[in-house]
């Protein structure tokens, strides 16, 4: 079958609407047809180059949409079922994923940065000539085949724009505070970077009744967004000391927690100098994989655990239903979320857009 995606021919060039082929489906493939995508900053990283990955490619990676389709082996989806894909399908079965680390899982690691599916093959072409898949999922199309992993059913009460930033920012977030750290109720938190993740990060504390939580970013409009996705505190990076301020509302001792969403390496820094002895800091955001980040010893001492996330250790058949139940329970912000929404022909002035900095979400929707 044919249908239309956003292709990135070339590094920062515009994406093209072209129109690709779908091979037939393998039997534990599952055929979406996807009515939102999110705009991510990975996308936009992989088209300014700092992520390598072959070309052509269709980037999205965030995507909510309907089944069309599914292969001969696949059991718990069904042609009708509303999905949320998860850019990190598993196998279920080796050495990772036995170790409860799927995010490691071993084909995905595998076949993942080249641009396949979990089989090592592409079900995209152009003219007879491959095009690659973008975190096995591909979402900036009509049409994106994932594996039976990678295909999450969710209830049809949530609209599609709403899902499907579930399927990256808000699971990264949330599940970074909820399912990575298990931040306690009453703890104390700090969350550095209040863009998406930053956001989300913020909205999984208060879920589960974190005690303060202390946004850091630069700005008042960033700021006061995040008092309004539960930030009981604010500071402005730009204004005075950090670290003597996150003090100063701990008791002199520093945060339980403290969540970079930056991605700079004197963020990274500032993340272990916040962070009282014995807490944990969750590193999220990322710099150049060949840039240097160093720390002042001391900071790294006091029995201070540092762990990087990268997809709030989610497990989505558990975790995607339960953050739509919370959204549709009003516990969980996702309308605020989403500042911008674009048809897949405007996906260039949505990732322009992105890369000034802009607003939080913008998601392209498909008819
Ligand atoms: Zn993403
Ligand atoms: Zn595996």
């Amino acid at each position: 079958m044919n249908f239309q995606a956003a292709v990135l021919n070339q590094i920062n060039a515009p994406l093209a609407i072209e129109t690709l082929t779908m091979a037939p489906l393998a039997p534990t493939d599952v055929l979406v047809r996807v009515r939102a995508s999110g705009l991510c900053h990975t996308d936009l990283e992989v088209i300014q180059g700092a992520l390598a990955y072959p070309l052509p490619i269709v980037l999205g990676h965030e995507g909510a949409g309907v089944v069309e389709a599914v292969g001969n082996e696949v059991t718990q989806v069904r042609a009708g079922d509303h999905v949320i894909c998860s850019w990190n399908p598993h196998c279920g079965h080796c050495f990772y994923c036995e170790r409860d680390l799927p995010i490691l899982c071993e084909p995905f690691s595998r076949n993942q940065p080249r641009g396949f599916l979990l089989d090592g093959r592409s079900r995209m072409s152009r003219d007879g000539a491959t095009v690659h898949h973008y975190s096995v999922t591909s979402t900036h199309a009509q049409y994106s085949v994932v594996p039976e992993s990678g295909a999450i059913v969710i209830p049809k009460e949530i609209a599609f724009d709403r899902a499907c930033i579930i399927g990256c920012g808000v699971m990264t977030g949330v599940g970074a505070a909820v399912r990575k750290a298990r931040v306690e109720a009453g703890a104390n938190v700090v969350a550095v970077g209040c863009g998406a993740v930053g956001l989300n990060v913020i909205q999984g504390a208060k879920l589960v009744d974190a005690g303060q939580i202390i946004a850091v970013d630069v700005g008042a409009q960033k700021l006061t967004r995040a008092q309004q996705f539960g930030a009981t505190h604010t500071i402005d990076a730009s204004q005075g000391d950090v670290v003597e301020q996150v003090k100063a509302l701990t008791a002199g001792r520093g945060a339980d927690y403290v969540f970079e969403a930056a991605g700079q390496a004197r963020t990274f820094r500032l993340a272990v100098e916040t962070v009282r002895p014995g807490g944990q800091v969750v590193w999220l955001g990322k710099v150049n994989v060949d840039q240097e980040v160093s720390f002042r010893w001391g900071s790294l001492m006091g029995e201070r655990r540092i762990v990087r996330s990268s997809y709030g250790d989610a497990r989505p058949r558990r975790d995607f239903p339960w953050l739509v139940d919370e959204y549709l329970g009003g516990r969980l912000k996702l309308d605020e979320l989403i500042t911008g929404r674009i048809t897949l022909a405007e996906i260039n002035d949505g990732f322009a857009s992105l890369a000034r900095g802009e607003g939080i979400r913008t998601v392209a929707l498909l008819p």
